[in-house]
């Protein structure tokens, strides 16, 4: 076994050690884990405080079950689904959903509702039936290996995945998202990187949402996953009382841009079931975006996300910089929030 599998094995999962661990009530948290399972590691134990960020993101919340909002799939994920595991939802890129398991389960997940009840991986037949419609369908030019979390298998199935994906012509990009890098970094092993370094062009998402996830360890497994020449990008969710302010989000993109992450979306929480308590209304988020661009690298900003309900797809949100429009004038209110005219063509 690797140093990650045991972390992993010493995970708490029932109610009574997380209870237990976390000085919390047992039946209350057997209530939440019947519905929503948990998974807390030893590195993850270690960075959780009270009602801090990691603890908001990763502890199970009564608050859960009393969320009379929200559905189960607002995206309708499972209407573009074609084949089993693969979502086809834009014209020329896939999702391939390879794994039920994540390193922990997060408490906002979008995916709530197929999310670590039993372990359920791709089956092989329904990996080759994925494989022969993306061969069939030659607009598609983007993977997404995703889930779960794809770097729960074994490197011997990323291995087969990659380099069944890689073997199409007209697949240009592959992308693998994952939240281990920040719930296990130790997952992210030189064997790991060697083996991702073969299948460039090979996007790595990484999912940070708070600075006080970057420890020596994740900010240890950036770097190698940078020195194994992957373009490292980070999606965050917008989360109530995680990262719901600019300050944060702003130390955050910096953070990440110094061990050569770019921020590439932030994404307003999906209306799902059970993850009411996190949601952040529209209004504030685009606050906090105004409060970002300009004051910072614009490397360290990242796009601000809405995915629509009802299988809309995703929409980029940004503040309004437009104060005026008349004729070929235009008056921009600017970072600073002064007043500029810009003469149009
Ligand atoms: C988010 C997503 C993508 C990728 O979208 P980009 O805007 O290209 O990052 C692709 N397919 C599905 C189903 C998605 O949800
Ligand atoms: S790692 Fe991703 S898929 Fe898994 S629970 Fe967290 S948000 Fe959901």
């Amino acid at each position: 076994m690797e140093k990650w599998q045991k972390l992993l094995a010493q995970s708490l999962t029932s109610p009574d050690k997380l209870a237990g661990k976390l000085g919390l009530e047992p039946g209350e948290m057997a209530r939440v884990l019947e519905q929503y399972p948990a998974r807390i590691n030893p590195y993850l134990l270690g960075l959780i405080s009270r009602s801090g960020p990691v603890w908001r993101q990763c502890v199970p919340d009564q608050k859960e079950l009393k969320d009379g909002h929200g559905q189960t799939d607002p995206l309708k994920e499972e209407k573009y689904s074609p084949v089993k595991g693969l979502i086809h939802r834009y014209p020329d890129r896939v999702l391939l959903y390879v794994s039920n398991v994540c390193a922990s389960y997060c408490r906002f997940c979008t995916r709530k509702r197929q999310i670590g009840f039993e372990y359920v991986t791709l089956k092989p037949k329904d990996f080759r039936a994925a494989i022969a419609y993306i061969k069939k369908h030659q607009r598609i030019r983007d993977v997404i290996l995703s889930g779960g979390d794809p770097l729960m298998l074994e490197d011997r199935l990323i291995e087969k995945y990659l380099k069944a994906l890689r073997s199409i012509g007209h697949v240009e990009i592959i992308r693998v998202d994952t939240r281990a890098v920040f719930s296990l970094p130790q997952r992210i092993t030189p064997q790991l990187c060697r083996l991702l370094k073969k299948h460039q062009p090979l996007y790595l998402m990484t999912h940070f949402n708070h600075p006080k996830e970057l420890t020596k360890e994740a900010r240890a497994a950036c770097r190698r996953l940078g020195d194994a020449g992957l373009v490292l990008g980070n999606q965050s969710v917008l989360l109530k009382g995680v990262n719901d302010d600019a300050r944060t989000l702003k130390q955050l993109g910096e953070e990440l841009l110094k061990v050569r992450v770019r921020p590439y979306y932030l994404y307003i929480p999906d209306a799902v079931k059970g993850t009411y308590h996190f949601r952040v209304p529209i209004r504030r988020a685009l606050k906090i975006m105004r409060q970002l661009i300009g004051h910072t690298s614009g490397l360290a900003v990242p796009k601000l996300i809405l995915d629509l309900e009802g299988g809309g797809g995703k929409l980029p949100l940004t503040p309004k910089y437009v104060v005026r429009k008349r004729g070929k004038e235009y008056t921009f209110r600017n970072f600073e929030d002064r007043k500029f005219t810009y003469h149009d063509v």
